[in-house]
């Protein structure tokens, strides 16, 4: 498809009914400010026929892209026969038929047992989930997060979160984690997990033992930091040593984002818990788990309930995912080359203008250094067509976060956009400087 995007003027979009009565807490939009009618596969398209390449992709919880046409045909022929459409955990067809495929497509193929908790349907939700089960499991409060890590934004997720903003608009004191220094944190010469290893091994440290020990393999907010499989391994050890739970985080660098299904796999090692959101429905509906090896498995009926814990929607669309993509390693493979692509696009652009490249796989972007740079060039990128997002402490990565199944030439197409926006904004200053 070679569709050249039009974007619309900001000033035809009508957002007056927003502005008036939805809560300033909006935040995408702001950057945004069109009203968006339909999309399908890598594309949008607004009220006033501006069509964009989403290089953002529902923050990675549409890794097969928009309205997936074998996904949208399974939700369609469910509603069709009036399937159950609630979320209270009743076995369910839908849930029968997602139980089946993730143990045979997922679980049985990696040699992994985990239990399957539904949990409520967002990310932070799992999260809360997994760090309740660890201090339950270990009688231990203390979890141990890591710097520019993010869980979310309730209070139990939100506390393990580095971000100072997003944690002081908790309005109550944030207890019982530690953040350490992740993969890098003080350059590449300093390794952390042995830092870690040493202070939880000395009893005088002021480190107590924890319940868990909680990480993003690639740090989506924080700026896309990729952990080594080195030192991935050693926290994994360090974690079993002390008698603390490995939580791993994939809500976004799972579902194929950066290595398999699970961003872990092959790495030689296996997480006690594993929380899984964004683009598990593969259609964008509110879908979470918590995943347990089973001998964790001592909660009692209902003591971690909700309403909403097994949307039968994103079942059926889920289990559509994991049959159409999943069964074999053809999409792996697939999705490999274009990270490779990705990658050596991104490599390019950023030795031209002195910047360096972050991430891991489908997920990465270029560290521009500054935040206002970065959003600047996300601003005209979205001008020329190209929905594109930033991550990092200070805002300061440019992330690549397009669904999985973009072609090469729409993904060159995106980056030749992004490319063109770096060099307008960063030109002047490599000429300034030289
Ligand atoms: C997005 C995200 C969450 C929170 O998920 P929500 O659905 O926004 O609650 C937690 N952890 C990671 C790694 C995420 O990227």
């Amino acid at each position: 498809m070679s569709k050249i995007p039009n974007p619309s003027q900001k000033n035809q979009t009508n957002t007056a009914i927003f502005e008036r009565r939805e809560s300033k807490v909006r935040s995408y939009a702001r950057a945004m400010p069109r009203k968006f009618i339909k999309a399908q596969g890598v594309w949008m398209h607004d009220s006033n026929n501006g069509h964009y390449l989403d290089f953002l992709a529902g923050c990675a919880s549409l890794n097969y892209g928009h309205n997936h046409p074998v996904m949208k045909q399974a939700l369609l022929d469910y509603i069709e026969k009036d399937g159950i459409a609630q979320g209270l955990d009743l076995y369910t067809e839908a849930k029968a038929d997602f139980l089946n495929a993730f143990e045979s497509i997922i679980l049985k193929p990696r040699n992994l047992d985990y239990r399957v908790m539904f949990t409520g349907p967002t990310g932070t939700n799992a999260v809360e989930a997994a760090i309740k089960l660890a201090r339950k499991v270990t009688k231990r409060e203390l979890i141990v997060s890591f710097t520019n890590g993010y869980h979310g934004m309730t209070l139990g997720a939100l506390a393990c979160t580095g971000n100072a903003t997003k944690r002081n608009g908790a309005g109550v004191p944030l207890n019982n984690v530690v953040h350490e220094p992740f993969d890098g944190y003080f350059g590449a010469d300093v390794d952390t997990a042995d830092m870690l290893e040493q202070r939880l091994s000395d009893h005088s440290s002021g480190l107590d033992k924890p319940a868990a020990i909680l990480l993003e393999t690639v740090q989506g907010e924080g700026g896309l930091n990729a952990a080594s499989t080195e030192w991935l391994r050693k926290i994994a050890e360090t974690a079993k040593r002390h008698g603390a739970l490995l939580i791993v985080d994939d809500i976004q660098a799972g579902c194929g984002r950066t290595n398999g299904f699970f961003s872990f796999e092959g790495m030689g090692f296996t997480p006690d818990i594993v929380t899984m959101s964004k683009s598990l429905s593969g259609m964008g509906l509110p879908f979470a788990l918590t995943l347990f090896k089973p001998s964790l498995d001592i909660w009692s009926p209902g003591e971690h309930n909700g309403t909403f814990r097994g949307n039968n929607h994103a079942f059926v669309t889920a289990t559509a995912t994991l049959k159409h993509f999943w069964a074999d390693d053809q999409f792996q493979t697939e999705v490999y080359k274009r990270g490779e692509y990705l990658s050596a696009r991104l490599e390019k652009i950023a030795d031209k203008y002195g910047f360096s490249t972050r991430g891991k796989g489908m997920m990465r972007g270029i560290d521009v250094g500054s935040g206002d740079i970065a959003s600047e060039v996300t601003a005209d990128a979205f001008d020329k067509g190209l929905i594109i997002e930033t991550s990092g402490a200070f805002d300061e990565v440019i992330k690549v976060l397009a669904p999985l199944t973009i072609t090469e030439s729409e993904m060159a197409k995106g980056l030749d956009i992004l490319e063109q926006c770096i060099r307008n904004i960063c030109s002047e200053d490599v000429d300034a400087a030289a």
